[in-house]
């Protein structure tokens, strides 16, 4: 970082006259540490370092990021805002302290969150609300499938703004551990306890809120401390696996708070984006093997699309089970490898779809209609009802995205499904022949399935 730090020196003193340069970067000589996507530099006092922020921290960062080919933060300090010597975050020296203040894990940080496509904005506004806690995007709502990293994303936000100043106070609780929480307030009437875990901090990070559902007290205590927080310009980061206004049995005044901020999506990141993943991956695996063909990281890339943990999973497998039976690593070796797990995967992948396609003939048999019309574009109640029962019972069985269940239905699009589905549900509740049919669907469903 000395020498990227430098490059920018060089730079600056082409861009500013010679009388500035000397004026305010010729005592910046060295940088002095590096932590979680920041290089430090040490200035010598407060008068440069305001003069830096103010007018010249924009044009540094787009030189750093010039050289750097990647998004890198500078940060001026002066000797006295330095942190002690024990408490300085060195990631090989920290390492260790796996856990930090607040619930954090130091693992999870921007440095080591690739980015690609799928996250690419999510990771931009992310380091910004890490940047500027509560002023920039409050809430910040991040939704996406399992294993795509949002809790990654959220974690590094907590530790990005800890690196920075320690004596922040981060609260990250997943919202069962919230529920727990606030179940053993009401037994044992311990409230101060509960506000000062949760009221005394700067941000609060609360992961897969969709767990919240039909909690309904506890929404209500969520509800009074997000007002309470965000009243006073405190963070505030949700996780979900859907939008906020596809939240089942979660109040609507929660959700509606959920959107006055920020929301970002991750997607399913594209095989370049997830042989990436594999390399930096393999950089930081503590195994002798940094070294991997192409054509075998692509292999592994291409045999796990959706779930980055699982991608991760099987690059682990790939290299003990090389290690252990002293086999090069090739597109062979990986594939025995990885066998066991490719197995499964093929045997619930096809049978599921096999088992799509039996609701589908079930459903259109029950109706008297073809799977063509099913499946087609007709508008006739006739053919409408039919299909909204058809994808209500994929999801409630299969629970597969709606996206997924739309391209089962001539690619329909998520929001269509969605409302297909809580269509049905809602009228199940009062429409006790639709019930009936439904069940009875669903009896045939299970002779005609396998599992
Ligand atoms: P989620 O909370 O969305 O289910 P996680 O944040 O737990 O997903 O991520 C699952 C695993 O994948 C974690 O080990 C995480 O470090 C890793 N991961 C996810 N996204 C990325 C990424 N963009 N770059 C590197 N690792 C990632
Ligand atoms: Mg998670």
């Amino acid at each position: 970082y000395d020498q990227l730090w430098q490059q920018i020196l060089n730079d600056l003193a082409v861009v500013f006259s010679e009388e500035l340069y000397i004026d305010v970067f010729e005592p910046l000589k060295k940088t002095h540490k590096y932590a979680n996507g920041q290089i430090f530099v040490l200035v010598p006092n407060e008068f440069i370092k305001n003069r830096i922020n103010r007018f010249y921290i924009n044009k540094i960062n787009e030189l750093a990021e010039k050289h750097y080919k990647k998004v890198i933060r500078f940060k001026f300090v002066t000797e006295a805002e330095l942190v002690p010597e024990e408490t300085l975050i060195s990631p090989e020296r920290n390492l260790s302290i796996k856990y930090r203040p607040g619930n954090l894990n130091r693992t999870y940080t921007f440095d080591n969150f690739v980015v690609g496509k799928s996250n690419n904005f999510a990771f931009r506004m992310a380091m910004k609300v890490a940047d500027q806690p509560g002023t920039v995007a409050n809430p910040l709502y991040i939704f996406g499938d399992v294993g795509l990293g949002k809790t990654h994303l959220m974690q590094s936000i907590g530790n990005f703004i800890l690196d920075n100043d320690i004596h922040q106070k981060i609260m990250y609780v997943k919202a069962d551990g919230f529920i727990e929480d606030f179940a053993n307030l009401l037994r044992r009437e311990r409230m101060d306890d509960f506000n000062q875990k949760y009221r005394d901090i700067d941000v609060l990070l609360v992961d897969d809120i969709q767990i919240m559902g039909g909690a309904t007290k506890t929404q209500m205590e969520f509800f009074k401390l997000f007002d309470y927080l965000y009243q006073q310009n405190k963070q505030i980061v949700i996780t979900s696996d859907k939008p906020a206004s596809d939240l089942k049995n979660i109040m609507s005044r929660l959700t509606s708070r959920f959107e006055v901020g920020l929301t970002v999506d991750i997607q399913v990141p594209d095989l370049e984006h997830r042989i990436e993943i594999l390399k930096r991956k393999l950089a930081t695996e503590s195994s002798d093997i940094h070294d991997i063909p192409n054509e075998v990281l692509e292999f592994i890339a291409s045999s796990f699309v959706t779930n980055i943990r699982e991608l991760e999973g099987a690059l682990k497998r790939v290299l003990f089970y090389c290690l252990a039976n002293n086999l090069e690593l090739t597109v062979e070796s990986v594939n025995e490898a990885l066998e066991p797990l490719l197995k499964t995967k093929r045997k619930s992948d096809s049978l599921n779809e096999n088992n799509y396609d039996k609701i589908q003939s079930v459903v259109s048999d029950f109706y008297g209609i073809t799977i063509d019309d099913l499946i087609g574009k007709k508008r006739h109640s006739k053919y409408i009802l039919p299909r909204h029962i058809s994808m209500y019972i994929i999801k409630s069985k299969y629970n597969i995205p709606y996206k997924t269940i739309g391209s089962l239905f001539g690619g329909r699009d998520h929001s269509t499904v969605l409302a297909a589905c809580e269509k049905i549900e809602n009228e199940i509740k009062q429409n006790l022949s639709l019930k009936i049919a439904i069940d009875t669907i669903n009896k045939k469903i299970d002779h005609f399935t396998q599992k």
